[in-house]
């Protein structure tokens, strides 16, 4: 399998967009798309490199201008977007996977391809490296992300080309990845949810090293994604057994649900529920299901009993002023 390292660049309009704004339409419209391509061993084998001419913005964001190095006069030299995707997926082959510099790139380019009507890239969520999650992750061993120069500078890569065009931006992604520990972080894939799975076997149910995830279909409701009997089970994804619940579902803030469960063989599994709204506004849960300690479920015991106290204050308070 081919690793297509993916970069765009995108124009918006200079009006202001909340207001009237047509839903159909992007905000950012791409106007160019770079790529290298890496076999196996993450050498570059390939390169693609292609302008796009806008049809939706024609003049120049006043903050893209400064970002990047391109004039609109450039732009109309090149072919409209429908057109160079379908010759970039032609370039990506059959047997490929994404990684980009964080997951706004494949967002914002599967909303253009959406705005032109083009075939989704993929049934259901799309696999792909974030390498600047995996850099934050496995490098810097630090959650906060960074910029694709602070990491060029970490590594001490030569800056040879300027950055914010596609290509270099691409090719420089490459480079970090290729520093990277492959055997480590081959496994961390991320999935990309503007499309959701469409039905229970599309569900994503993967295993990484110290944690388990999920993510389920859409939900027409918000309340229906709890009900769901796959959603609010408690299984061990070592043995693959539903397992016992030691606390219900219980959720701070109606977002986020937790609840843990014991195997008799793996011990404490703590499970934590993201109930979240898709591109299409639907809803569908992301869970992690992570071993833990019986301290950690004591303090999570302890946090569900002190908010169900003051709920229950919150009762008592509005019901006396009444
Ligand atoms: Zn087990």
């Amino acid at each position: 399998m081919e690793i297509i390292v993916l970069d765009l660049e995108w124009n918006q309009s200079n009006r202001d967009q909340k207001k009237n704004r047509d839903p159909e339409i992007p905000i950012f419209e791409i106007i160019e798309i770079g790529a290298v391509k890496l076999n196996e061993n993450r050498e570059i084998t390939d390169c693609f490199s292609q302008l796009i001419c806008p049809q939706i913005y024609h003049t120049m964001h006043r903050i893209t201008a400064d970002i990047i190095n391109l004039e609109m006069d450039e732009l109309k030299n090149g072919r409209n977007f429908p057109e160079v995707m379908e010759e970039f997926l032609k370039w990506c082959g059959k047997d490929y996977v994404f990684a980009t510099w964080g997951p706004l790139d494949l967002l914002e380019l599967q909303r253009n391809m959406n705005y032109y009507r083009m075939e989704s890239l993929g049934k259901g969520p799309l696999k792909f490296y974030d390498v600047q999650k995996l850099f934050s992750l496995e490098v810097i061993k630090d959650k906060t992300r960074k910029t694709l120069e602070f990491a060029i500078d970490y590594f001490q890569i030569e800056k040879k080309v300027p950055f914010h065009r596609a290509f270099s931006d691409a090719y420089y992604t490459a480079k970090v990845l290729e520093k990277m520990e492959w055997e480590r972080v081959s496994a961390l894939v991320s999935y990309d949810t503007f499309h959701l799975p469409r039905n229970k076997k599309e569900e994503i149910k993967v295993i990484f090293p110290g944690y388990a995830k999920y993510i389920s279909r859409g939900f027409e409701e918000k309340k229906e994604v709890m009900e769901d009997r796959e959603v609010a089970s408690t299984k061990c994804y070592l043995c693959r057994k539903n397992v016992k619940k030691k606390m219900r579902w219980y959720t701070p803030n109606g977002k986020n649900y937790y609840s843990v469960a014991y195997c008799e063989e793996h011990g404490y599994i703590k499970y934590k529920v993201r109930v979240k709204k898709s591109e299409e506004e639907k809803y569908y849960a992301v869970k992690t299901s992570k071993f833990t300690t019986i301290e950690k479920v004591e303090k999570l015991r302890e946090l569900r009993a002190r908010d169900k106290e003051i709920k229950k204050n919150k009762k008592k308070m509005l019901s006396k002023e009444e």
